[in-house]
């Protein structure tokens, strides 16, 4: 049997990804907290088995283990994504340099706007998509992109010329899409992958939620052919070698099993003040605030820790 993992091209881009991706939201400071050296060496170690496609996120603090991780690796060898919140052209150009620097890197193989909902939001953001057709012009990126849970989304991004790829939300039950089902999301990107998007899904795991058949949650993803690879947080050795084999399509250790089988949670420590701005943030509508404090609604919840880094308390963590 082949073990090496499949690589596609990221639709009409002149980019070649693994289809496993290495989510790095997880290793860093809102969910595991490894130190950078830990961090780096899981992502070498992706690396040295054939993953080449890395996912960052200005949120997520993650781009020192990057920049540690692609220290005296090939640049080329080495495919990043990064996003951010920015609307405005300014704003857009200082998250995208604060990449470059913090990354210790040239260019970026991918920028995009970070949890898109629609024509409107995309709207709103048409100072920074201009930012960043000019950052494609001169080579500080490779190709510009969109992140979103909505179904919406996908299918107006599918239609904007500036836009190489799409970032949605997809698992078979469908938590955290925020509009439809995972069938209305599967056609969704057939209509984006047909009009030449790059395609690679994120939260095939549900953030966790699904970890008890992680190998049907994971195949149900990656046996798609409209998706060309699938972003996955992965923030242990054993869950890599897990994800890797499932990718392979070969079968794994029943310990491996064992070892990475934890059910994952938001925690929200006891000295909450209720400021309720986690409920704010919350696009799932998983946060309210119930006699002075946040509460947390499990069904709701895709665990991506997005409410920590505004809890000004630090009380809130994803373990
Ligand atoms: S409660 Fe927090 S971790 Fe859960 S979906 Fe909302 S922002 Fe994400
Ligand atoms: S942001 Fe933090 S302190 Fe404020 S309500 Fe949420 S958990 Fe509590």
């Amino acid at each position: 049997m082949n073990h090496t993992i499949e690589t596609r091209a990221l639709g009409r881009t002149n980019i070649r990804v693994s289809r496993l991706c290495f989510g790095t939201l997880t290793i860093g400071p809102l969910q595991a907290n490894l130190s950078v050296d830990e961090g780096a060496s899981l992502i070498r170690s992706a690396l040295q088995r054939g993953v080449n496609f890395i996912d960052t996120a200005e949120l997520y603090g993650t781009y020192p283990y990057v920049r540690e991780a692609i220290s005296g690796i090939c640049r080329s060898d080495v495919v990043i994504a990064s996003r951010s919140y920015s609307y405005t052209y300014e704003d857009m150009q200082k998250s995208v340099n604060e990449a470059l620097r913090a990354m210790n890197t040239d260019y970026l193989d991918l920028f995009m706007l970070h949890e898109q909902e629609s024509a409107l939001t995309l709207k709103g953001h048409k100072e920074a998509v201009r930012y960043l057709e000019d950052a494609r012009k001169s080579g500080i990126i490779r190709a510009i992109g969109v992140s979103t849970h909505h179904v919406q989304c996908v299918k107006d991004a599918a239609l904007i010329d500036e836009i190489d790829v799409i970032h949605p939300l997809l698992n078979h039950s469908g938590i955290g899409i925020a509009d439809g089902t995972p069938e209305d999301m599967l056609k969704a990107i057939e209509f984006a992958y047909k009009q030449g998007k790059g395609i690679y899904a994120m939260k095939a795991i549900g953030g966790g939620a699904l970890l008890k058949d992680v190998e049907r949650a994971l195949r149900f993803v990656i046996d798609q052919p409209f998706i060309h690879s699938v972003a996955v947080g992965i923030k242990t050795l054993d869950e890599l070698e897990m994800d890797i084999a499932i990718f392979q399509g070969r079968e794994f250790d029943e310990s491996l099993r064992e070892r990475t089988r934890h059910n994952k949670n938001l925690i929200i420590e006891p000295w909450c003040r209720g400021c309720g701005k986690c409920v704010e943030r919350c696009s799932h509508g998983a946060l309210r605030l119930v006699n002075g404090r946040s509460e947390v609604d499990n069904e709701k919840c895709v665990l991506c820790g997005y409410c920590q880094a505004v809890c000004p308390e630090v009380c809130m963590k994803v373990v």
